[in-house]
């Protein structure tokens, strides 16, 4: 049972670190997700990471700000700290969300 609970929590530091590095602009691999998730949840968590990540950042001309709480301006690093370290629980929520929209989609559409 804790030994489910750590690595639950792995799992998410792990989401939670690469949306964010989505976020300020670094391309990660589907590798990375695959360690995470497995190859079943791949397609589904690439695309939650992807969409939850555009809305954590606001782009005015290189002029980076937090989408969540609009604080800033960061440079690139200090925009990736700021979002693992004040907001990794709605990172977390956020990709959550999204992973569960694209499941109900995939099996919407399912015959
Ligand atoms: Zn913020």
């Amino acid at each position: 049972m804790e030994w489910g609970t750590a690595l639950k929590t792995a799992i998410n530091n792990k989401i939670i670190e690469l949306t964010a590095k989505i976020a300020i602009g670094i391309e990660i691999d589907d590798v990375d997700i695959r360690i995470a998730v497995g190859s079943l949840r791949l397609p589904a968590m690439r695309s939650a990471i992807h969409r939850a990540a555009r809305k954590l950042v606001i782009d005015r001309e290189g002029i980076l700000r937090c989408g969540i709480c609009n604080k800033g301006p960061f440079t690139r690093k200090g925009l990736y700290l700021h979002l693992t370290r004040v907001h990794r629980y709605d990172i977390a929520k956020r990709v959550e969300e999204e992973y569960v929209e694209f499941s109900n989609l995939i099996e919407n559409k399912s015959p």
